[in-house]
């Protein structure tokens, strides 16, 4: 057994000093004191005054450290694995593109074949992040391969898949969103990429659509006569996630999608494989993006993904607006993995022991997978 010491512990609701947390492969107790009597070769980890939490959960991930989720090999995998516990993940959903249905495929396949296989962050599934979309949004998407939501292409590897972006206004996709809702109701059904309006997004919302992808981007904007997906998020209690690396959206906005849906908020980085890498020329679902710090966009402008970590962004959030340090953690915690229904994303007895130790900046210092050492600063 192993036990953090001398640490800020974030749990649910607060901030906890002086308590120590014991785990194994899983918590096994958050405690006053060490029971010595316990284990013979007990391994005590001095955190030295800094915060320790769940490790961080991103839902919208397409690649890291070279590799993509569309390059549908078991190193891409590995690597996109090995890569994200230096900013603190420890588990994500590995993220498609639209791209063609043998690609997708292929894509799909090498994830239900590999997802127990990596030995870095977890894989706890795939968000399929198109063909299922509105063509005329699809942003860095190919819009060449945007189709019709059906079921041929994704039936033979549904326990795989945990979240769909799809647009409701397409046809064939209400149909399809009540279809899954009753026989696959661990997918998350998300709207993105999509030009639908207030009203078509509420009637989603009553199908089953219970989340949103990248509010603002690759949606229309809000408007006071027409207050489209946006509009329909913040007046419902639909979880939704934003990209805070200060590109996709404003600061002040942040603050607003904060003030209108607290608990509801979720961040995810969707990163594309240089994610942790330098400035360059890479390639995002076919197309080429250029990487330059913090910015990775297409030849034309367009944004392509994000080269965003998620505790930069737990960093944005709260240097930038009005969230907590709790309140942001659980963001990347709590409320990712409570959607997927997942016994990750808090420091509970009997959860996973995916732990993560930071210092005042969410600077990473120490990232623990299962409680194994995945990550140490130098
Ligand atoms: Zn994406």
């Amino acid at each position: 057994m192993k036990c953090i010491i001398n640490a800020k512990l974030i749990l649910e609701e607060r901030i906890e000093e002086g308590k120590i947390l014991c785990f194994d492969k899983y918590i096994v107790r958050i405690a006053e004191d060490i029971n010595f009597s316990d284990s013979e070769d007990m391994e005590i980890i001095d955190a030295e005054g800094n915060y320790v939490s769940a490790g961080f959960i991103d839902l919208h991930i397409h690649g890291s450290g070279g590799a993509d989720v569309m390059d549908a090999t078991p190193e891409a995998l590995e690597t996109i694995s090995n890569t994200l516990p230096q900013t603190g993940t420890t588990s994500f959903l590995a993220t498609t593109m639209t791209m063609s249905e043998q690609a997708i495929r292929k894509a799909l396949q090498n994830v239900q074949d590999h997802i127990d296989h990596v030995t870095g962050a977890n894989i706890l599934g795939v968000h399929l992040e198109g063909p299922f979309i509105n063509a005329s949004k699809h942003g860095a998407q190919d819009r060449d391969y945007v189709q019709a939501p059906n079921m041929s292409l994704i039936e033979d590897h549904m326990q795989v898949l945990k979240m769909i972006t799809l647009a409701p206004e397409v046809k064939g996709t209400e149909f399809f969103v009540k279809l899954l809702t009753k026989e696959y109701p661990h997918i998350i059904l998300s709207i993105g990429h999509s030009d639908a309006s207030y009203e078509e997004s509420q009637k989603s919302f009553s199908w089953g659509v219970s989340h949103a992808t990248h509010l603002f981007n690759a949606m229309s904007p809000y408007h006071h006569r027409a207050p489209g997906i946006v509009g329909a998020v913040f007046d419902s209690d639909v979880t939704c996630d934003i990209i805070a690396d200060l590109l996709h959206i404003h600061p002040s906005v942040l603050e607003l999608t904060y003030r209108m849906k607290k608990e509801k908020l979720i961040l995810i980085t969707d990163a594309m494989r240089a994610g942790c890498m330098k400035s360059g020329s890479y390639d995002l679902g076919g197309r080429k993006v250029i990487v330059e710090g913090n910015s990775a966009a297409l030849e034309d402008g367009t944004l392509a993904g994000s080269v965003l970590k998620l505790n930069v962004a737990l960093k944005h959030m709260t240097t930038l607006t009005s969230m907590t340090r709790v309140e942001a953690v659980n963001a990347v915690t709590k409320i990712p993995a409570q959607k997927l229904g997942i016994k990750k994303g808090e420091l509970k007895v009997g959860y996973d022991a995916d732990i993560v130790i930071f210092d005042e900046n969410f600077s990473i210092i120490s990232t623990i997978i299962a409680g194994k050492a995945k990550y140490k600063r130098d």
